[in-house]
This record gives structure tokens, sequence and C-alpha cells, in this order.
């Protein structure tokens, strides 16, 4: 190990330690025991959880690893996603248990249960394929957090054609380019959905999209708004296509590898790659995920993840993991703030929710928003949490457990990708005594390591590259339509290993701890600095809120230090003065040593985040280094980066 590597990994001393509670680890759905099996075997244990689905063909072979790196789970077996997310259930004695408390933003709700569900997605499927949607065929979903969007899913998931979801919030042109590279043939939306308090269109939208997109034949919209929508001759109303179709509908069996759905990646680092996902294996990693990781028991949680369903965490975690499962879940329309700071924690209360799965980016927004929101409303029914999107900060993750978990639920730091398509490093609710910032160990049936640049595993204490050393269910199986890619992109930096882009150190335990991009690595004076750990320093302050750091071109040290800080709420007035920024560098220099003080702290309203709220610092590093600043259309609003540049000349 080269000692800027120690460096890296030796910064952040986090001692906190947080066991499960005990009546969680007597009756969890998951003990430490599954690690043992499944590192005996590895393929057996994936069979195992295979079985908790219904397969109307049983497969030939679990894994088929002939032609790396394209890999084929349980070959030659045959399922309907559909059947094993609704029918099933109903066919089990299930059909009066929710499966979707549904919330509009403008407060009007909706119950489905099962067997609700299960008409609805018959009604939709049968719909397609009066519009000439057969299996194999693509079809681009374009929808605000309504429930028709999870039936679109499972009609598509019932005939076989390939669901393609494109985020409610992105533009005509990012429309347009998914639905040309997927070839989208039906296109289904909404005329719009409600926003912040008011209705906000997606059908225009929709409309400049598929002006040029020959493969487009129809366009199937759902009425949400009433707002005036533009008529076209492609046009079809769901009300007039849909809710006259017949209510029962036969699912047909599917290869274990058949399509499932395409879906583009966030766009942190740069252009989205259209990432596909396959039937058996996907299904099978998500309900086991979801199963372990949140100790699901379907007949007495109410379990919500708050992301939209545009990003696969919630085609996993919305739709397909809970939804096999059986669970009951919540499902909102609109934003955190509307019409009240107090929105989330009040549908928390109103529906008694048990397991909640969030993204750091909205604790950290709730921090700033100040404690006294939360604590207005009864959270109690609450016993375990999640975190997914990006690091957690120690200070976010011991403030999301004090004051949303009361102090007694775990939170579970779930590590994966739209590539993983499910969760692959994450503490087990009932057996890992939680370390505030680790996302810890691999998951049952994963085997993931920290490698150094010459692909071998670093030891406990070291730092390096995040890699996924053996195949797994849900694994992406290529790009869409450009497999040369796939391998390049994943496959090229180690031979044979999955290299995911982020850094990551094991500590003293052989626990992982994620440390950002490694594209976001420092240079210091010659020491690896890493972005998160300068930020959990920063987020550590009593003040601060939330923290960007980037290293920019420093003529004496290579490279140096800046940090971008929103302070909370409470912080009070004083946090602009040159007086406060000298003591958050101090802060700095105390917590993580001298070499990680910043050259830099510029105090800003707003952070650059991409629409699933993750920080852009590439463009924070634009403004650092005085460069015109890149390109900005995954950024969710294009104003903040104006508001930072205006900062910038004071802050110098
Ligand atoms: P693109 O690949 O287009 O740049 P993206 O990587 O942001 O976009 P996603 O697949 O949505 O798109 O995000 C996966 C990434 O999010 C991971 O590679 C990692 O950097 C980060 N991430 C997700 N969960 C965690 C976590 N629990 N801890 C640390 N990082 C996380
Ligand atoms: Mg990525």
């Amino acid at each position: 190990m080269s000692e800027s590597q120690e460096t890296l990994s030796n910064l952040l001393q986090e001692t906190r330690r947080f066991p499960p509670p005990a009546e969680l680890a007597e009756s969890a759905n998951v003990t430490a025991e599954a690690y043992e099996r499944a590192a005996e075997d590895r393929l057996g244990f994936w069979a195992e959880q295979a079985d908790r689905l219904s397969w109307s063909k049983r497969w030939d072979e679990v894994l088929d690893w002939s032609n790396p790196p394209f890999a084929k789970w349980f070959v030659g077996g045959e399922l309907n996603i559909a059947y094993n997310c609704v029918d099933r259930h109903v066919e089990n004695g299930h059909g009066d248990r929710v499966a979707y408390h549904w919330e509009g933003e403008p407060g009007d709700s909706r119950t489905l249960t099962y067997a609700d569900l299960q008409k609805e997605v018959s009604k939709a499927a049968n719909a397609l394929l009066e519009l000439g949607v057969r299996k194999g065929d693509r079809v681009a979903v374009y929808m605000p957090m309504i429930p028709e969007l999870p039936i679109s899913m499972l009609a598509c998931a019932r005939i076989g054609a390939t669901h393609s979801v494109v985020f409610g919030g992105f533009s005509a042109d990012a429309l347009r380019t998914r639905i040309e590279d997927a070839e989208a043939k039906l296109v289904i939306t909404a005329d719009g959905g409600y926003r912040r308090g008011k209705p906000s269109a997606l059908k225009p939208t929709v409309d400049e999209a598929v002006q040029n997109t020959p493969s487009v034949e129809k366009v199937l919209v759902v009425r949400r708004t009433g707002e005036q929508v533009e008529q076209h001759e492609r046009d079809v109303w769901w009300h007039d296509l849909v809710d006259r179709q017949d209510d029962t509908h036969t699912p047909e069996p599917l290869d274990s590898e058949h399509p499932l759905y395409i879906l583009y990646t966030s766009g942190t680092t740069g252009k989205p790659k259209g990432i596909l996902h396959t039937t058996g294996g996907y299904l099978t990693q998500v309900a086991y995920t979801h199963h372990a990781v949140f100790d699901l028991k379907p007949e007495t949680d109410v379990y919500w993840c708050s992301a939209d369903i545009g990003w696969v965490t919630g085609h996993s975690y919305i739709v397909y993991g809970p939804l096999a499962n059986g669970a009951t879940s919540v499902m909102y329309e609109g934003t955190p703030d509307t019409p009240h700071r107090g929105r989330w924690w009040e549908i928390i209360q109103k529906y008694k929710v048990s397991i909640f799965y969030t993204a750091p980016t909205a604790i950290r927004t709730f921090m700033k928003w100040g404690d006294d929101i939360p604590a207005q409303y009864d959270l109690s029914s609450l016993r375990v949490i999640g975190s997914v999107g990006e690091p957690i900060n120690p200070e976010a993750y011991v403030w999301y457990r004090e004051h949303i978990g009361a102090d007694r639920c775990p939170v579970v730091d779930t590590w994966w990708q739209t590539e993983t398509g499910a969760i692959m490093i994450s503490p087990l609710p009932g057996v890992t005594a939680g370390k505030p910032g680790a996302a810890m160990r691999p998951l049952p049936g994963i085997v993931a390591d920290v490698v150094d640049d010459q692909a071998q595993p670093v030891p406990n204490g070291g730092g390096g590259f995040l890699t996924l050393q053996e195949p797994w269910p849900s694994m992406l199986r290529t790009i869409w339509g450009d497999d040369e890619r796939y391998v390049k992109t994943y496959w090229s930096r180690f031979e044979g290993l999955y290299f995911a882009g982020d850094g990551a150190k094991k500590d003293e335990d052989g626990d992982i701890w994620l440390l950002g991009r490694v594209d976001d690595v420092m240079l210091v004076s010659g020491h690896n600095i890493s972005t998160t750990e300068v930020e959990s320093a920063l987020v550590s302050h009593p003040k601060v809120a939330e923290a960007a750091v980037v290293g920019a071109t420093d003529p004496l040290t290579g490279q140096a230090i800046v940090a971008f800080v929103i302070p909370r709420g409470s912080a009070g007035e004083d946090v602009e003065g040159e007086d406060f920024l000298k003591e958050l560098r101090n802060h700095v220099a105390h917590t993580l040593g001298p070499i990680a003080k910043p050259r830099q702290i510029m105090i800003v309203p707003e952070l650059p985040k991409t629409r699933s709220g993750k920080i852009m610092r590439r463009l924070l590093r634009d403004v650092a280094e005085n460069r015109s600043i890149g390109d900005v259309t995954t950024l969710a609003d294009s104003t903040v980066m104006n508001l930072i540049a205006e900062k910038l000349p004071s802050a110098k």
C-alpha cells in the first residue's frame, strides 16, 4: 500500500456503534447464518432465494458465466413478474391486503389492494395489446407519481414489453433521446402531476419530444390534473381505452433472461447510460434484499420509500421488491415541503409507517430545516430506516437515527447502483452493529472487495477501489444496444472484476466505508483525500447542514480543497463572516488533520444536484477553477449555478 492510500484511509475516526435492538434481532428475517450459508455455496444460496418466487418452469442452471461479462441467471427458467408481484398474492388469500396507500400532493388519496391491482394491471395489459404492443416491444413511461405508473410498468411486464421509465422532471430533449435510444413504440404519460402546490404539466413535453420519433405510434394519456392538453391523432386517453377493458388477463410466462426494463443512470458524472435489466435474477435479488435489509413482515409492516419511481430505487424498492414480497407500501406524489415542511412526517403518522427508506440529500435538507419539525409528529411506528444515493455523513446518520428513528431504529445505509439493480452492501438490521457512515458488509451472496490499482484486495485499514468480484443475479446485462460500451465501462479497469467507479476503504474490522467517486478524490500535496471525509467533517460542525468539497488546481499543493457549505436553519446570522469561515476551516483541521484544511470555504444557499438529488461536484470544480460551467442538462435546478457563481467574487 502506498503512502497516499494510507492517508486516504486513516483520516476519519468514527467510534460510535449502534447494535440492533434485541427484539428486532430475535425475530429478524435474516440472521448471521445467511452469510455462512452463502459463503459455502453462493449459487445454491441464490437458488434458494429464487425459490421464494413462483416459476412456471424451473431453471436448468443457476448461472451461465461461460461468456463473461455477459451473465445468464436461472437459465431455462420461466416466470412472469406481474404474476409474482400481484396475482399470486391474491391466489394466496391476500387479495384484501393493501398494496399501495397512495397520497396525492393536494391531499387526495387512493387505496389499492392486491385484488384491485390485479384488475387494474390486467385492464392495462389488455389495453396495451389493443394498441398493438407485443412481447419485446419497448414502451416509454413518463409519468408523475400516481398509481397508473406502477400499473403501467406491471402491465408491460405482464405481456413481456420492456419499459423505459423516464423521470417526469426531464426535458423534452432528454425524453426524446431516451425514446430514440430504446425505439419505443408507445409512450405512456399524464396531462401532469402536482408539484409544489400546483399542477405541473407533462403532456406538452411529450408532444415536443415525439415530433420526430418515427418509432412512436401512440401516446397513452392519464388524466390527473384536468388541465387543458393539446390533442394529436396519436393520443389516446387512458380513461377511454383502459377503463373499458376486461379486468382479467392471463400472464404470459417469460424466459428468465427476458428484458424487463431499460433505465438510464442519474447522470452525475456525465452522459447517462441505458442500463438493461432482465427478469428472473432481477426479481430474485430485489425480493430477497427487500426482505433481508428492511426485515419486511408483510402482514404487519407499512413500508415507504420516498424515491421517485423514475430512478432505480423506485423501480426496485417501490415497485418490484415490495410487491414481490406482498408488502403494504405508501406512495406519495409530491414534494416534502408542500403544503408545509412536515408533510413527510405527517404521512408517516397517518399511515403508521414502520419502514422508511430515503436519501442523504433529503436527510440533510431536514437537518437544515430544523429538528422541531419532525418533533411535532408521532413517528413511533417506525422500526427500520434506510438511506441510499450518496455516502451518508456520520452526522446526518446520527441525526436521522435520533430525530426520525427515536434513537431506536437501525439505520441501513445501502450501497448500490442502477447497474447493480439491487442493494449490494448494507447492514442487516437484526445482525449488524451499525457504524455511522459505513455501508458495512456485502450482503449474503455478494462478493465485493476494495482493491488497489493492481486489483489486489487492500488489507483492513486500507483504501482503494470498490469492486464486485462475482456476478450477482440482478446485475445489468448490458448497456442497451451497446455491448462494447458495457465491457469497456465496467469490466476493463480490472480484469475479471466489475468496477463501480466508487472509492472505498476497509476499516480495521474489514467493514466498508464509501468515499465517493474515484474521479472526485483530491490530491493535495501528494496525499489522496476523499471529498466524502472532508464533507462529513464539515457536516459534523453544529452549524452546518450540508457541504460539497472539490479539489481545485493550486500552484502550491497541486490541488487545494475548496468547500461549499449550507448552514443549518438554527445557525443564526453570523455565518457569513470571516470568523465563521475560520472556525470551519479549523474544525476540519482538528477533525481530520491539517492536510485536509480547506483553502477556501464558500457559504452558499444551495448546491447543484442531479434530479435524483446527488451533488454534482464537477460543476463546483468548474466554479472553483474559474472555468465556464460544463454540461448542466442533468441538473435539477439550473438557477443554482448562477446563485453560486454570484457568490464567488466575495468569497475569494
Ligand atoms: P452516472 O453513473 O450517470 O454518473 P449515478 O452514478 O449518480 O449516475 P446511480 O446509479 O443512480 O447513478 O447512482 C449510483 C451511485 O450512487 C453509486 O455509484 C455511488 O456513487 C452512489 N451511492 C449510492 N448509494 C450509496 C451509498 N449508500 N453510499 C455511498 N454512495 C452511494
Ligand atoms: Mg454511476
